[in-house]
């Protein structure tokens, strides 16, 4: 492990002892891949996109995939194809990326933000998202919480009864499934993360996932400017003419990345498979109530793709305290996610959310990645439980002195 030859010594974080949140790894063959398509001469997006995307329909079930630069891109199209404008609102969790929030944000419609199911199921609650349903609601985003399907087949029952399109972001969701259907199927589009620190991650890139023919012409279009075909494909079709049939953008992937989250795709069972191993571990450490407490484990029926593991801590744990401890045995976490009801963005103060507010004050992300070795699982492990011991017996004046750590995105 050292290139020094020297043994770390024990409790002490070296740089050799270090376990960061995530670790994307990308193998010498699939990086063959992306420079055999730089070689190819065909730079933008063209025959290995078309590649990617068919991949990701067989592996999916979705009629459609449209591979674009990101997730949220792909959250923007689906907004922009489900009709939201000024006037609209949507229905959307609080507990969210600001990507989540935003794709409503920038077609003119006001986010309506709703309550979780529980402190340890925080993903969006049908019943909470049912409550706010006004004559002006138009759609509901989803979030799928760490790749969890959550209230996924409810949320799809409810969109269908009050005639609201579902959106899922399903940024952490590649290869989490519920009752043999893939999260992103579930609603009129749904939404993927090549994004760095997701289970399909190669830099940036996403993917559009729809059934309807309809959305994925629009969703073609949209990303490339509004305009009816591609360069490809007009090169292809030996049509040079093109019209521009909406104001859209330039959210094309190129091809290269398209190679890479290809060859990706085809080793991310595997990949989950190895993280659901860690979260299994974990769950085995933290299941004797030691003041931390594991999200809900997914019901018979569900894969989940483990992108994100979360503890809840117990009220009286300092997080920051805990999450500084952490980190001085060289265990990196997170905070996923800081609530969006009451930034300023979105129109300030709104509602409160208790359960949303609780999760978001006393959660915390410990490292999870495919590749993590035993070691580093362990130390995760000993480093967090000796924390909350740590932390629950320090006496609060050095606790008030501190400030809070930094919260990462
Ligand atoms: C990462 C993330 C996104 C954005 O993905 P990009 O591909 O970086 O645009 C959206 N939603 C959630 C929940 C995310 O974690």
């Amino acid at each position: 492990m050292g290139n020094n030859g020297s043994e770390p010594s024990p409790g002490q974080a070296t740089a050799d002892r270090r376990v960061p949140l995530a670790a994307p790894l990308l193998l010498e063959s699939e990086l063959q891949e992306a420079i055999d398509a730089y070689r190819s001469g065909w730079l933008c997006m063209g025959p290995r996109t078309a590649e990617l995307e068919a991949s990701m329909c067989a592996y999916t079930g979705a009629e459609h995939a449209i591979a674009v630069s990101s997730c949220s891109a792909a959250l923007h199209i689906a907004c922009v194809a489900a009709g939201l404008g000024p006037g609209d609102t949507a229905i959307v969790p609080s507990l969210a990326f600001a990507a989540t929030v935003n794709a409503i944000a920038v077609t003119g419609a006001t986010p309506r933000f709703a309550e979780v199911a529980a402190i340890e199921r925080p993903w969006l609650s049908a019943a909470a998202a049912e409550a706010l349903i006004e004559p002006s609601t138009k759609a509901i985003v989803a979030m799928s919480y760490g790749g969890h399907p959550g209230e996924i087949a409810e949320l799809a029952e409810l969109a269908e009864r009050r005639g609201l399109a579902l959106i899922e972001d399903a940024a952490h969701a590649s290869g989490s499934w519920q009752d043999g259907r893939h999260v992103g199927t579930f609603g009129v589009a749904g939404a993927l993360s090549f994004s760095a620190s997701k289970n399909l991650g190669i830099g940036e890139g996403g993917m559009l996932l729809c059934d309807d023919a309809e959305v994925a012409r629009r969703a073609r279009a949209l990303r490339w400017h509004g305009i009816s075909a591609s360069t490809w494909e007009r090169r292809r079709a030996a049509a040079p003419e093109y019209t521009v049939e909406e104001v859209g953008f330039n959210y094309r992937i190129d091809d290269p990345r398209a190679a890479l989250a290809n060859a990706r795709l085809r080793r991310l069972d595997e990949d989950n498979r190895r993280r659901a191993e860690v979260d299994a571990a974990y769950r085995a450490a933290f299941a004797g109530g030691e003041g931390l407490t594991p999200l809900a484990p997914p019901p018979a029926g569900e894969r989940a793709s483990h992108c994100v593991f979360a503890v809840v801590l117990d009220e009286e744990i300092d997080r920051a305290a805990f999450r500084e401890h952490l980190s001085a045995r060289g265990v990196e976490t997170s905070i996923h996610f800081p609530p969006l009801h009451s930034s300023p963005a979105y129109g300030g103060p709104a509602a409160a959310l208790p359960l949303t507010e609780a999760f978001a004050a006393r959660a915390v992300s410990l490292p999870i990645f495919p590749q993590m070795e035993e070691w580093q699982q362990g130390l995760v492990i000993e480093a967090a439980l000796e924390a909350v011991t740590a932390v629950d017996e320090e006496p609060p004046a050095s606790r008030a002195a501190r400030s809070p750590s930094a919260v990462a995105g």
